[in-house]
Parts: structure tokens; C-alpha cells; sequence
């Protein structure tokens, strides 16, 4: 009888394994599910394109290839307020000011003033919680994302590259012809590179066969070669050297004549020839004039400045 319990109660803590092995199976697949399940909790984006969008202005694009319902990048912050979640803080406060057409502005503040936070208002990544952006007059609220977003470019703090060929990170729609994207190369100060390589030069996955400061020319290129009609920098030229910078500067002064620019710079000596600074702290306006003045008046830009 002893033996054959023994023989029975060994059979059991097979069993018993194969059980867990089967019930951590099952929890396993169900983590799918769950996930799935959380998906459909997510905030979804705005509409990426409105009945009314054929209905705004057209207006020919730098480019000479599209069209845009910029006319020439006016752009008015109405009462503006946002926060990243409904259970955060309010970032940005109440910002009322408006950037005349052609405008180069720089963006000045602390760490966590708010300055990324308001490019990523003017691209919709955040929606108001109050009032209101209008560029050229138009409310960005009533527009579709894409017709918004193909309409502005960014040239993020982070460069960012896809794999492929220099060519295909220029121009990833594959519009313009070699002679122009070439041309671009110079202006941005990239001939020097490109003298051993050519526009098949392959990149890896997030260039990391790059220097950081010529992930950031190229990423510069590729806004300079849209050429929309307002142009965003998030602090785009922090890894490039001062003899760089300041030939880029110049071609952004050249290039980007026709385009509105909204710069945000730690560093001062690259904004210093705007034509008007915006100094944010805790996401309110505290100065906002010509570099010039706000010298003169030595407030918290000239604290900066020193
Ligand atoms: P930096 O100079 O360091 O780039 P910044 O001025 O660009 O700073 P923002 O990134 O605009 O600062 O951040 C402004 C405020 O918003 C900060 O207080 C930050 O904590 C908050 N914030 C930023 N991103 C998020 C997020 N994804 N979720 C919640 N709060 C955020
Ligand atoms: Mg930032």
C-alpha cells in the first residue's frame, strides 16, 4: 500500500506542474488582451482632415510645388492656456502676443519655462484648454492635423534619422531633383561632408554613423529644402560649433528671409540679431520686445544676457 501511494503522490507534482505551466500560459496571452483593452482608453488625435479645408485661401508655397493656406505667417496667441493632462498643472498661462509676418523670434527662459511646450502647441500635439492660436487670421483649432502640420516645420532638439540614404533623410518624399538638394547641402555648411560622400551615402538607424552636429545640419537641410512659411527651432543648433553657427545663422538670416522663425536658444549670441525676443517663466510672458530694447531696459533677458 506504501508503495503504490508513493508511486500516486509523485504523479501528483507532475501534475501540479503542468498546471502553472498552463495557467502562466494563459496569463501570458491574456496580457494581449488587456493591452488591446487599453488602447481603446486612449485619447484620440483631432481629425487629420476637415470637409472645410478646401474651403481656406490657397496661396502659392515657397517651393514653388504646393500650396498653403499661410499667406505670409502671421501668427496671434489669443488667451492661450494648455496642459499636458487634465490632472496636471497649467503649463503655458494665458499667452497673448502676436508675431508679425516674416518675424524672426527668439524664445528665451529657464528649464522648464515652457519653451518646447509652446512649439508643440502650434503643431496641435497639445490642444488648448483655453483660448485660442490663429495663424494668418485662421483658428489652427478648426483645421485639419495634416493640412496643419504639413504646413509648419520643426527642427526638433533631438535630430532625428530614418535608415536609408542621405537623399531619402533631405527629402523623404522624394520631390525635389539632386541639384536642389545639393544646394541646400551648401547652404547649411554641409559641402565639406558631402565632398567624400554622395547622396546615396547610406545612415544607419538614427544616424549613429553621424556626428550630433551633422544629424542636426541635415535635419536643418530638410527644413530649408520644404521651405514652408513659419519655421520652428527647438534650441537646433546647440551641438554645432560657433564657426558653424554662425554661418548658419547667416543662412537662416539669407534663406529664411521670406519665412517666419521661432527660435528657442540657451545660448543668447544666437538670437541676439532677432528681431524680437519672448522671455517665458513659468509659462507666462514676463518681456517680450527687440533684443535691443530689453537690453536697455535690464530686466530678465539682461540678467540672461550677462
Ligand atoms: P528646457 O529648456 O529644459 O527644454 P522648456 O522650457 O522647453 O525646458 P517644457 O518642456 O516646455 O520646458 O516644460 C514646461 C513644463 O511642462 C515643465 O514644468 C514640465 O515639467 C512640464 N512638462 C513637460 N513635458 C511634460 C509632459 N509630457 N507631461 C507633463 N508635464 C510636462
Ligand atoms: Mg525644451
Amino acid at each position: 500500500s506504501i508503495g503504490l501511494l508513493l508511486t500516486y503522490s509523485l504523479n501528483i507534482i507532475k501534475q501540479l506542474f503542468s498546471l502553472m505551466g498552463r495557467f502562466s500560459g494563459l496569463s501570458k496571452m491574456l496580457i494581449s488582451v488587456e493591452r488591446c483593452e487599453n488602447f481603446t482608453k486612449i485619447v484620440q488625435e483631432k481629425y487629420p482632415t476637415l470637409i472645410t479645408d478646401k474651403d481656406l485661401p490657397k496661396y502659392p508655397s515657397y517651393n514653388g510645388k504646393e500650396t498653403t493656406f499661410i499667406s505670409n505667417g502671421k501668427i496671434n496667441f489669443n488667451d492661450y492656456s494648455v496642459k499636458y493632462r487634465p490632472n496636471t498643472p497649467i503649463v503655458l498661462k494665458n499667452l497673448n502676443f502676436e508675431i508679425k509676418p516674416k518675424e524672426k523670434v527668439g524664445v528665451v527662459g529657464r528649464t522648464g519655462s515652457g519653451k518646447s511646450t509652446l512649439c508643440l502647441s502650434l503643431f496641435r500635439l497639445l490642444e488648448p484648454t483655453s483660448g485660442n492660436i490663429f495663424i494668418d487670421g485662421i483658428n489652427i483649432s478648426e483645421i485639419g492635423l495634416e493640412l496643419l502640420r504639413k504646413n509648419l516645420t520643426i527642427i526638433p532638439q533631438e535630430p532625428i534619422l530614418i535608415e536609408g540614404s542621405l537623399r531619402t533623410n533631405i527629402d523623404p518624399t522624394n520631390c525635389y531633383t539632386d541639384t536642389e538638394i545639393i544646394e541646400i547641402l551648401s547652404e547649411v555648411g554641409l559641402d565639406e561632408f558631402f565632398v567624400n560622400k554622395n547622396l546615396d551615402y547610406h545612415i544607419e538607424d538614427n544616424g549613429i554613423n553621424l556626428s550630433i552636429g551633422e544629424k542636426q545640419l541635415i535635419c536643418i537641410a530638410r527644413a530649408f529644402l520644404k521651405k514652408t512659411k513659419i519655421i520652428l527651432m527647438d534650441e537646433a543648433t546647440a551641438n554645432i560649433d560657433y564657426k558653424t553657427e554662425s554661418f548658419l545663422q547667416n543662412s537662416i538670416n539669407q534663406g529664411m528671409k521670406e519665412c517666419t522663425v521661432i527660435t528657442i536658444a540657451h545660448r543668447i549670441k544666437t538670437i541676439i540679431n532677432y528681431d524680437k525676443i519672448i522671455v517665458l517663466k513659468n509659462g507666462e510672458i514676463v518681456e517680450i520686445d527687440s533684443p535691443k530694447n530689453l537690453l536697455i531696459k535690464k530686466g530678465l533677458f539682461y540678467q540672461l544676457y550677462k
